[in-house]
């Protein structure tokens, strides 16, 4: 190949990093500068860019840019910078960046499939590059984030949650394929917009909608066979409980939202223990958003007690109340209730407003998960402040702007008492001359780490006690130090290392249950997780 085209190759572009000795042998003299810089100066100089940057979309496109020109740059930068880029590749940034996708487009990241290919998904699957494939994030579009039905442009969703797989789990970047399904889009704004580069049509639904997954998942597992990953991301709820439950007993299926959701924050819950006391069946657990994540959240809650307490879960699931967009879901709705929420409709009158609720269940913790922002009121902390000496408050909706409430309102509406945590990143927040620092219950902490597991072990299903061993080891890994500050996740810096912690327990958790396939059993899981993983070092080209 020509010097030229290797300089245009992302996968094995160094830019000035190529040595004397490649510039010779690969017919790249003269089409660089002079100089000749480390990979580390060469992060050191981007992070310097970076910084100029006054808005983040430009940060977030710098480093799109940057991903498509030298991969190996792209993933040290973010792995070496993992606080300062995450909320710049994720959460916040990357949904302002699907809102604007129709104009920032500017080469396909993944593949894009859309109603006008049914009958020939297979053949579109062929069209990717690459042959093998450990890992694929799809999303239909329609619940990005807390912003809504965003259609074809969520495709910066599945980029980015890719991204972090490599980053922060390891899996090689060859081998993640991001997918977005066009079935159109109920989005009036994106059906009139002329840049829109979607299905001008609306939804499909029903049969028609079913159909067209079944086709793409069984030309999935034809193309990659039984062991690539599926990650099923922000799909509306009316979809995604279905597709989670039809595809998990014949393909390796996760629903981020709803599972790795609801590892994350157990893991924060089962941390905040340690600062508060007690057990977790001696909570009481209050959700403001009964969807995929508060539902999913709440189940994996109930199983944990239950395992902990021998008690049946149904009995488990009473300690757990979920308000949806009618107020408290009760008995006397049950009727009427989705299937997701009915094993939580306890006996109780109903109740419509949640301050009122939490004066009446009287609960421990507080997690906000409807994707409404500034629901969490004074008001609403006030009340749970006076229940609890320290008030358990976590604000998961994402962007920021949809945050229940902020780190400053949730320490200063408590008086400082609150242990709290969010979806999208707060900065230190100054309370009568303390600094809080609050945890981001990010689902980056598992997924890496939980994706990373099943690969190894070949893991061919995704059962629930791979996410409970997940959360219990994300929670050992708080440290004093961490809970000294009020943290109840530990800080990102270590990620990769926590990923190897989480990829071998839950590989053993394979082994245990009998669905892993990579046999023999290695012996040490942790350094063959750690083995196993990619790292962005430059090779040498001899
Ligand atoms: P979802 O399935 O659409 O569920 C939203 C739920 O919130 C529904 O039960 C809805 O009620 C309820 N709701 C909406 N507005 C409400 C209001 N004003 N008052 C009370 N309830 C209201 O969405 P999801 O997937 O669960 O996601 C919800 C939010 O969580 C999003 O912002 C998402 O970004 C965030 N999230 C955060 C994390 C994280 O922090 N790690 C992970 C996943 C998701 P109805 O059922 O009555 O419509
Ligand atoms: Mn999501």
């Amino acid at each position: 190949a020509s010097g030229y085209s290797l300089l245009r190759d992302p996968h094995h572009n160094k830019g000035l990093a190529f040595s004397e000795k490649e510039r010779d042998a690969h017919f790249l003299r003269g089409l660089l500068p002079p100089v000749v810089v480390s990979h580390d100066l060469q992060v050191k100089k981007m992070m310097h860019t970076m910084r100029q940057y006054q808005v983040p979309l430009q940060q977030y496109m710098a480093m799109m840019d940057l991903q498509e020109m030298n991969e190996r740059l792209f993933y040290k930068l973010l792995i070496d910078n993992v606080e300062e880029l995450l909320p710049v590749v994720y959460t916040p940034t990357v949904g302002e960046a699907c809102q604007k996708y129709g104009s920032i487009f500017r080469r396909p990241q993944g593949l894009f499939i859309s109603l006008k290919e049914k009958g020939r998904i297979l053949e579109v699957l062929k069209n990717w590059p690459q042959r093998k494939i450990q890992v694929i994030v799809v999303t239909d579009g329609e619940r990005i984030l807390g912003l809504g039905d965003l259609g074809c442009q969520g495709m910066g969703i599945p980029v980015g949650k890719l991204s972090l797989y490599t980053a922060l789990g390891g899996i090689r970047p060859s081998a993640c394929l991001p997918i977005t399904i066009d079935v159109g889009t109920n989005n009036e704004k994106l059906l009139n917009d002329e840049f829109y580069i979607g299905l001008r049509q609306r939804r499909a639904t029903g049969q028609e909608y079913a159909e067209f997954m079944h086709e793409f998942m069984t030309a999935v597992k034809q193309n990659y066979g039984e062991k690539v990953l599926i990650q099923f991301e922000d799909f509306a709820n009316h979809n995604a409980f279905d597709l989670l439950s039809k595809y998990s007993n014949t393909h390796l299926v996760f629903n981020d939202d709803i599972q790795g959701t609801a590892s994350v924050v157990l893991a924060g819950l089962m941390a905040s223990l340690k600062l508060v006391g007690g057990t977790l069946a001696e909570q009481t657990f209050l959700f403001l958003g009964a969807g995929e994540a508060g539902t999913g959240i709440a189940e994996l809650i109930a199983l944990e007690m239950s395992k902990q307490t021998g008690a049946p879960v149904e009995e488990s699931r009473k300690k757990v109340w979920l308000v949806d967009s009618k107020g408290l879901i009760v008995s006397s709705r049950a009727e009427s209730l989705q299937h997701f929420k009915k094993p939580w409709a306890h006996e109780h009158e109903p109740v419509k407003e949640l301050v009122d609720v939490i004066k009446s269940i009287k609960p421990t913790v507080l997690i906000g998960s409807s994707g409404a922002g500034r629901t969490f009121t004074k008001e609403v902390i006030e009340a749970m402040s006076s229940l609890n000496e320290k008030p358990i408050i976590l604000a998961l909706s994402n962007p920021t702007s949809q945050s229940e409430c902020t780190a400053k309102e949730a320490y200063t509406w408590s008086k400082g008492r609150a242990i709290f945590a969010s979806g999208s990143p707060f900065g230190p927040v100054e309370y009568n001359g303390k600094v809080y620092l609050s945890g981001q219950a990010n689902n980056a902490y598992i997924f890496p780490g939980l994706g990373l597991g099943l690969i190894i072990s070949g893991a061919i299903r995704v059962h629930e006690d791979m996410l409970l061993v997940a959360s219990e080891t994300l929670a050992a890994e708080v440290s004093q130090e961490n809970f000294d500050k009020g943290l109840i996740y530990p800080p990102f810096t270590n990620i990769r290392k926590i990923s190897a912690h989480i990829a071998a327990k839950v590989a053993a958790k394979a082994y245990e249950l009998g669905l892993a396939t990579r046999l023999p059993q290695p012996k040490d899981l942790i350094a063959y997780a750690e083995s196993c993983m990619y790292s962005p070092n430059y090779r040498s080209y001899r």
